[in-house]
């Protein structure tokens, strides 16, 4: 029996599929590329925007035919999209040959929803709200991501901002027990991972639900970084509002983790980022930026970028352009925003119109494509420490890697150097990606 699973979306579901495909293989199928060959094909949907959900309904529909020539086939959907209210049964209605579906909650149960549904024939739906951190997180995992290797240390968010739907598809924020967290990594270090990232919505809120002054993010890192073994550690996402300076100090002072901070601003005006409700002033954002600059001299940064949100103004876009130079994000993900049904921000007057959205997109991206080119091209001709994670899948006889500071590098080299740390000397940049040669010590 063969599986096919699409992920959609953000790591935290590139990471639950590869819990899913552990159920999966556990009950003896095994992975197949094409459609027409699985027995069950499995859709781990994103809700984050309307365009995106649009998508998966339109893959979902180009199955009708296939569950029509194989009526055995078995087609689930899980994930955000799945978990909204209502969106089960409208997902029935426009395809009434989806088998199962199950929301972010419940995971762990998949097992169960293909033995009801082979069972009984009938539809399986649920998406109920149950506690059940634990059993997801002892799951079988098929891990998917060669050297590195994916933890949860927490789920859902508490935060609200006003055009994000999390926080109603994933619940409020639940941590992991520190000791369990730490467990996992020693196991996965064992194993030989040599990159750890630790996922979370919030993950500088870890432990806030804990009530121990020992089970904190800082604290977690802290503990993390004192296993003896050789690798690197990072983590997403982090609230700007939530990074405390101990995390900083911890970075500063570490042996494993990156020198790296994705820290998604949104926006560079403070009247912005109040309708937001990101709960932070620009003022603050850069305050943090410069603590972090102050102790850790070669750290650098990434952001998430919304242009357009209701009422912005050509100032507050111009407060984006100056915050985003000031800083100098080696990269950034800039999106247009986009009405989200079900949030605050869907209900606020002073949208702007989709042709100024696009143009403020076209100029930021301009601007931002200067400034990583300028922090990219500062590496030629340094030596870098180089974690090797995988051949280039488009030049013959090159490696690719990744730097401390979490830069792409390629490099001439052979495959069994992959998951080995190696010098590398900077010889040339291309927008925010490095080529370099390896250098013996
Ligand atoms: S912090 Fe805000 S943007 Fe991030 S998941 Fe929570 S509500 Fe969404």
């Amino acid at each position: 029996m063969k599986y096919l699973i699409k992920t959609y979306g953000c790591q935290m579901n590139v990471h639950e599929s590869e819990k899913l495909a552990g159920i999966l293989e556990d009950m003896k199928y095994t992975p197949c590329e094409k459609e027409e060959e699985a027995d069950i094909i499995l859709f781990n949907t994103c809700a984050i925007r309307e365009s995106a959900e649009q998508k998966i309904y339109a893959h979902i529909g180009e199955l009708k035919k296939l569950k029509k020539e194989n009526k055995n086939l078995i087609i689930a959907i899980c994930g955000c999209m799945s978990q909204q209210k209502n969106y089960p049964e409208n997902i029935l209605k426009k395809f009434p040959f989806v088998d199962i579906i199950f929301g972010t909650h419940n995971i762990a149960e998949f097992k169960t929803f293909i033995e009801k549904r082979k069972a009984t024939k009938k539809k399986v739906v649920d998406i109920t709200e149950v506690e059940n951190i634990i059993k997801r997180d002892t799951m079988p995992k098929k891990r998917t991501s060669g050297v590195n290797a994916w933890v949860n240390i927490m789920y859902g968010c508490n935060n609200f901002c006003t055009y994000c739907i999390v926080p109603y598809v994933r619940g409020r924020e639940i941590s992991r027990p520190l000791e369990d967290v730490v467990s996992e990594v020693e196991e996965l270090l064992k194993q030989g991972y040599k990159q750890i990232t630790l996922l979370g919505q919030n993950v500088n809120s870890y432990g806030n639900d804990l009530n121990d002054e020992n089970c904190t993010f800082a604290k977690l890192l802290q503990k993390l970084d004192s296993l003896n073994y050789d690798f690197w550690l990072t983590f997403m996402t982090s609230h700007p509002k939530d990074i405390s300076t101990e995390v900083i100090d911890t970075i500063a002072s570490s042996k494993h983790i990156f020198h790296y901070l994705h820290l998604p601003v949104q926006s560079g005006s403070t009247q912005i980022l109040k309708l937001m409700n990101r709960r932070y002033t620009r003022e603050a954002y850069l305050e943090k930026i410069k603590y972090a600059k102050s102790k850790i001299p070669d750290i650098e940064f990434s952001s998430d970028i919304i242009v357009g949100f209701p009422t912005e103004t050509e100032e507050d876009f111009l407060d984006t352009v100056s915050l985003v130079q000031e800083v100098g994000y080696a990269q950034l993900f800039t999106f247009i925003y986009s009405k989200r049904r079900g949030t605050v921000a869907e209900k606020l007057d002073g949208q702007v119109d989709l042709a100024t959205k696009k143009e403020r997109l076209r100029r930021l991206i301009d601007s931002q494509s200067k400034k990583a080119t300028e922090i990219a091209e500062k590496y030629i001709g340094k030596t870098v420490d180089v974690l090797v994670t995988d051949i280039h899948p488009k030049k013959k006889g090159f490696l690719l890697g990744s730097t401390f500071t979490n830069k792409n590098i390629n490099f001439a080299g052979d495959s069994s150097l992959i998951g080995q740390f190696v010098k590398v000397k900077v010889l040339s940049s291309k927008l925010t990606v490095l080529t370099g040669e390896i250098v013996k010590e």
